[in-house]
C-alpha cells in the first residue's frame, strides 16, 4: 500500500507538527491545504515538530523560507525529484505566439506559473542559447502542466528539442490530456523520434508544439526538470483482464526467457471459463510476475462514484489477501486507460504505481499514477516499434495485450530478447519499476 509515497524530500522540508496534522489530506501534494479526501494516507511523517504545535496548518514555526504550495491543489501524486532548470520565476527566455504570461494564482514550483493560450495550435518556446545551453545527452526531461479547457479533442503535444538547431533535433511526443479535469499534473514525455545529428549536450531551444483545428489551447507550465537516463531502456509485459491465455500462452514464452509479466487482475473474471485462475495467478507471482488491481467489474473509474471506487479497491485489497498475494495491493491498471483528475485522486490515496497513458514513457518519471502504456493488440508490430525506441532512447515501453497470436507474441518477446543481449534493455516488472522510484 501506499508507502512512502513521493515528494518525500519536500515533506521533509515542510515537516512539522502542522504538516503531520494535514498530511492526510492527499498523496503528494505539497498544499497543505483542503483536506479534502479521505485520511488514508497514513504517512508516518516524521514527528519533528513540536509536540502540540498541530493546531496550525502553516509552516510558520520554521526558519526556512515557506515552500511553494501547489496550487491549485494537486491531484494524484508526483515524485519529487530531478533537477529544476526552470521553476518559472522569469520567463524572459519564453516567447511564443498568442499569450504567454506570468500567473500568479496557478503556481506549481514557486511564486508563480506560465500561462499559455492560443487558439488553432500551441507554439511556445523556451530559449537556452549558445552560451548556456540545456544538457539533454544523458537525461530525460519533464514538466508540470495544467491543461484546460477540457475538449474531446486530445491533439499530440510535442515537445522538440533544438540540439542546437532546427535540423538537428528531438521530439517528444505526448497526448494532450486536457479532458481528464486533473488540473496540475508532471509529465514525462520521452523522446519518440530524431531529425538529423541531435548534439543533445547542446540543446538551445525547447519548443511545446500542438496543432488542434480552431481548439482553444490554454495551459500552465510549473516547472522543467531534468533526470538521469538508466544505461539502457525498460520494457514491462503487460496483460490486461485475466485472459487464461496469458498463462497458457504468453506465461511460458516469457519464462522460458525468464521474463516476468505484469496481469491486471478483475476479481469478477478470475475462475471463469479462458480467465485465469487463482492457481495460476499465484504460478505467475511465484515466477516474478506482479498482479495489479484492475476493478472488481472492470468499471471505468472515471464514472464511478468515489465511494464506489474505494469500496472497489478494498475489495480487490481483501482479494489478494485471501489470494496470499497481498503485494498484488500495490498497482494498479486503468481499465479502458480511463481516469481523471478525482479518480486518480483516490488511486494515489491507495497505489504506487498505476499503469495507463499512451506511447513511450521515461524509466526515471515523475508521475507514477500515469505510467505509459501502450495497447499493442494484433499489432505485434507496434510493440516492436515501441521497444526498439526504449532501446534507443533509454526510455520505459510497456506494450500491452489482452489476447494475441502465440507466434506473433512468440516474435515479440523473441525480438525483446536480442535487444537485451545486445545490452541495450531489460525486461522488468512493476516492482522493479516501483524500487528504482521510491
Ligand atoms: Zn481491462
Amino acid at each position: 500500500m501506499a508507502k512512502d509515497r513521493s515528494g518525500t524530500t519536500r515533506r521533509a522540508f515542510l515537516a512539522t507538527g502542522a504538516l503531520a496534522f494535514a498530511a492526510g489530506c492527499t498523496s503528494t501534494n505539497d498544499s497543505a491545504s483542503t483536506p479534502t479526501s479521505t485520511p488514508t494516507n497514513s504517512s508516518t511523517t516524521t514527528p519533528v515538530g513540536t509536540p502540540g504545535s498541530t493546531t496550525t496548518q502553516t509552516e510558520t514555526q520554521t526558519p526556512t523560507p515557506a515552500a511553494p504550495q501547489v496550487s491549485p491543489e494537486y491531484l494524484g501524486s508526483y515524485i519529487d525529484s530531478g533537477e529544476v532548470v526552470d521553476d518559472m520565476s522569469d520567463l524572459s527566455e519564453w516567447s511564443g505566439e498568442g499569450t504567454v504570461r506570468a500567473d500568479e494564482e496557478a503556481r506549481f514550483h514557486g511564486d508563480q506559473s506560465l500561462y499559455y493560450e492560443n487558439t488553432g495550435s500551441v507554439s511556445l518556446t523556451r530559449r537556452f542559447g549558445y552560451a548556456d545551453p540545456l544538457d539533454l545527452s544523458d537525461k530525460s526531461l519533464s514538466f508540470s502542466a495544467w491543461f484546460d479547457e477540457p475538449k474531446d479533442a486530445q491533439p499530440t503535444f510535442t515537445v522538440f528539442a533544438k540540439a542546437p538547431d532546427r535540423h538537428n533535433r528531438v521530439r517528444m511526443e505526448m497526448s494532450y490530456t486536457a479532458n481528464k479535469k486533473a488540473g496540475w499534473q508532471r509529465y514525462d514525455p520521452s523522446t519518440t523520434a530524431i531529425e538529423g545529428s541531435p548534439d543533445l549536450s547542446n540543446v538551445t531551444e525547447l519548443r511545446f508544439a500542438a496543432y488542434g483545428g480552431d481548439h482553444d489551447f490554454k495551459f500552465h507550465l510549473g516547472d522543467l526538470r531534468v533526470h538521469d537516463k538508466p544505461e539502457k531502456g525498460k520494457v514491462i509485459f503487460r496483460f490486461d483482464d485475466t485472459h487464461r491465455q496469458h498463462y497458457s500462452d504468453f506465461y511460458p514464452i516469457l519464462d522460458d526467457y525468464g521474463y516476468p509479466g505484469i496481469e491486471a487482475v478483475v476479481k469478477q473474471a478470475v475462475g471463469n471459463a479462458d480467465r485465469l485462475t487463482p492457481s495460476h495467478l499465484l504460478e505467475m507471482r511465484d515466477a516474478g510476475w506482479d498482479l495489479c488491481h484492475h476493478t472488481r467489474y472492470h468499471d471505468n473509474i472515471a464514472e464511478i462514484s468515489e465511494k464506489t471506487l474505494r469500496a472497489d479497491i478494498a475489495e480487490m485489497n481483501e482479494f489478494f489477501d485471501d489470494l496470499g498475494a497481498p503485494e498484488g495491493k500495490d498497482y494498479a491498471i486503468y481499465t479502458f486507460g480511463a481516469y481523471d483528475g478525482a479518480s486518480m485522486d483516490v488511486m494515489a490515496d491507495n497505489f504506487d504505481l498505476v499503469f495507463g497513458g499512451g506511447g513511450l514513457g521515461n524509466y526515471n518519471l515523475t508521475n507514477p499514477m500515469a505510467v505509459n502504456s501502450l495497447g499493442s493488440d494484433g499489432d505485434v508490430d507496434g510493440a516492436i516499434e515501441l521497444v526498439d525506441q526504449a532501446a534507443e532512447f533509454r526510455s520505459l515501453a510497456v506494450p500491452f495485450f489482452h489476447q494475441e497470436d502465440p507466434e506473433e507474441f512468440q516474435r515479440l518477446v523473441d525480438h525483446v530478447h536480442d535487444l537485451e543481449q545486445a545490452g541495450k534493455v531489460d525486461v522488468i516488472n512493476a516492482s522493479d519499476l516501483h524500487a528504482y522510484l521510491y
